[in-house]
């Protein structure tokens, strides 16, 4: 069985799309929220989100979009892309994001955005976060985003010391031991922050426990055409060729 996981597509059409191309056939796809923000195609995202049955949680920015929380709790350019995303949301993207839930358990895995303590906020960026996390979910496996940056923390049997602790570079796999808990981050498919402007995902396989990170290229300048042309922030587009 294959899972695709992705997370933070933040309106990105053209690195999603590359993704699902790239990644190949696949029984499932999880998505860990913030599909919207920053991007110029949020009502596309969601439409290419719907139709491969894709399973999601929801983001800071699906809330935002939705007017759930106060935009003072965003920088200046996410609130500009914020309100953009509002006034842009289709009555069936709309109804999509207001029936997402802040986690979800899918094949004995959990799913959120940003952490199990705190779904919709919490940045696990430091190993200690992560640890302190492992006390706020109940399967195995955790999959989390929010922080576009992809990585592994690995809660192991005192006998496996050779645990994950960060940061996952380029493509690469890690085999899990049966026993032992993780908290894994795909990194983001539409705006990288790991100074690596490809596209990031992670494959996982539920049976095997096998985890492979991978990342591919994307038509860049399209997606920033399209960004620039909206009228957004300039940063936003900006970023997105050098993945930060
Ligand atoms: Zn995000």
């Amino acid at each position: 069985m294959a899972v695709l996981v992705i997370a933070d597509v933040h309106a990105n059409l053209q690195a999603l799309d590359a993704v699902l191309e790239d990644a190949g056939e696949v029984d499932a796809v999880w998505c860990l929220g913030d599909s919207v923000g920053y991007g110029a195609q949020p009502n596309e995202v969601l439409a290419r989100l719907r139709a491969v049955g894709a399973l999601c949680v929801a983001g800071n920015h699906e809330w935002a979009a939705l007017e759930r929380l106060d935009l003072r709790t965003f920088n200046p350019a996410a609130a500009e892309a914020a309100r953009w995303t509002a006034e842009a949301l289709s009555a069936a993207s709309h109804a999509m994001l207001s029936e997402l839930p802040e986690r979800r358990v899918e094949d004995r895995c959990t799913l959120v955005h940003g952490s199990p303590r705190d779904p919709i906020w919490e940045y696990i960026l430091a190993p200690w976060v992560a640890r302190e996390n492992f006390d706020f979910f109940d399967t195995r496996v955790c999959f989390f985003g929010h922080t576009h940056v992809p990585a592994a923390h690995g809660l192991v049997h005192p006998a496996m010391p050779e645990s994950p602790t960060g940061r996952v570079h380029g493509d690469q796999a890690i085999e899990l031991h049966p026993g032992d808990r993780y908290l894994l981050n795909p990194g983001s498919v539409g705006q990288p922050r790991d100074e690596d402007e490809r596209a990031a995902y992670l494959l996982w396989d539920p049976d095997t426990r096998g985890c492979q990170w991978r990342r591919v290229d994307y038509d860049v300048e399209a997606a920033q055409a399209l960004i620039r042309d909206a009228g957004l922030p300039d940063v936003l587009w900006q970023r997105l060729g050098v993945g930060r």
